[in-house]
């Protein structure tokens, strides 16, 4: 046992792995219910996308979030997972004929549309079933994030989105078509946003936005806030749940909701960041010219972050306690990039030593790959690990 690692069952697993503490899965769940169920407008939706780990995503399913999609897969991973039909949303920006087909067979709640074409075609599928689509319009707000530029998605520059300007044109284009059906407002402003001034700055743009709306005598039954609550990196002990209190706390201070109006998060990294650790293995410990290396038998095929984003991640030694040590900490991959941290202090790492890469359950296992044909990383949840013996 070091820190919450049961590092001697995890001797006994085949590195690299992810392991998702369920505890703290259930805990930040439960947190998100307590904190939204204070509002009862409020609905919270789990983006797929983050984790679709069939594990982790019964655990959501079971706590009663929704689902958000952003591909056809992710309709039948939500499917699979128990996610009821009617708490299911699809967005994305190129989604082909058999995804909608999907969404359409399966009457889920709402399709978030992002350009008049796709309208076009979805109205198409679903009257060649006789059905009527729920849509809704995502609208490209113009409002930043104070996040990594890779992961901002609602500035007039990105490709997300129906332009502000046009947002009455789509509602009355979506008017005269038959079989789809105006729902709501969807809008993502971007990922691991931390500084609430970011989403009151969404809140004030929707206001403005319900306000034009209503000059055109136009109503909107669900405004759909997106996702990108953050999550802290450096302090996954101090800070295991991000804190959904200031989160749903600074909309229900900020959005004014019409009577009878639903509002929708869909929070991906704020739901399974934390509970998620990658665990691997020292290989070697190589002393550079100019640097140590700790060669770990992970790569960035098994968490990509650091190399896509440069993205932070805690590292620990969970085997060994000793004299602190500077190491770059990289993983097998004939690539430059593929380094999880540089010159941090670890205590001393020797051959075998067990490696833990925190803050990993959000866009880890489901980004892996196979590159250089490795094998993709198995994930096991805190039961998994009490059936080996
Ligand atoms: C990625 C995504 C989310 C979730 O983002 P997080 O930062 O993980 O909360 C929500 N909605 C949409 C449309 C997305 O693309």
């Amino acid at each position: 046992m070091k820190g919450n690692f049961k590092t001697e069952i995890f001797k006994k697993i085949d590195t690299p792995f992810y392991y998702y503490d369920s505890e703290l899965l259930r805990q930040t769940l439960r947190t998100i219910s307590q904190e939204a169920g204070k509002h009862p407008e409020f609905c919270v939706h789990y983006a797929i996308k983050a984790n679709a780990n069939p594990k982790v995503l019964a655990f959501i399913s079971q706590a009663g979030l929704g689902a958000d999609c952003v591909s056809g897969g992710e309709i039948q991973a939500a499917l699979d997972a128990g996610f009821p039909n009617d708490k299911i949303v699809y967005a994305g920006v190129g989604k082909s004929d058999w995804e909608i087909n999907l969404g359409i067979d399966n009457d889920i709640s709402c399709f978030n549309v992002e350009s008049i074409p796709e309208l076009e075609v979805i109205n198409e599928l679903a009257a060649a079933k006789g059905k009527v689509a729920n849509v809704a319009f995502r609208i490209n707000p113009n409002v930043g994030a104070h996040t990594h530029a890779n992961i901002t998605t609602g500035l007039a520059e990105n490709k997300f989105g129906i332009a502000m300007r046009d947002m009455e044109k789509v509602i009355e284009i979506a008017a005269d078509m038959k079989n789809v059906k105006f729902h709501g407002l969807h809008f993502h402003i971007g990922s691991q946003i931390l500084d609430m001034g970011d989403f009151e700055a969404l809140c004030n743009r929707i206001n403005e936005l319900q306000k034009q709306l209503e000059m055109h005598h136009i109503s909107v039954e669900t405004i759909n806030v997106g996702g990108g609550l953050g999550i802290d990196y450096h302090h996954p002990n101090r800070v295991p749940v991000p804190d959904f209190k200031a989160y749903f706390d600074t909309y229900a201070r900020h959005l004014k909701l019409r009577p009878g109006q639903t509002l929708h998060f869909e929070l991906g990294r704020a739901v399974v960041g934390q509970c998620g650790t990658l665990v691997t293995k020292v290989l070697y410990v190589k002393e550079g010219a100019a640097k140590k290396f700790a060669i770990v038998d992970a790569g960035m095929t098994d968490l990509i972050r650091p190399a896509l984003y440069q993205a932070y991640h805690k590292i620990e030694n969970i085997s060994c306690d000793g004299p602190k040590q500077t190491y770059d900490v990289v993983g097998p991959i004939c690539e430059s990039s593929d380094v999880f941290a540089k010159a941090i202090d670890l205590d001393e790492c020797h051959r075998g030593d067990l490696i833990a890469i925190r803050s990993a359950g959000a866009y880890g296992e489901i980004m892996a790959s196979q590159y250089n044909c490795r094998k993709l990383p198995v994930g096991y949840t805190t039961e998994d690990l009490a059936k080996i013996k």
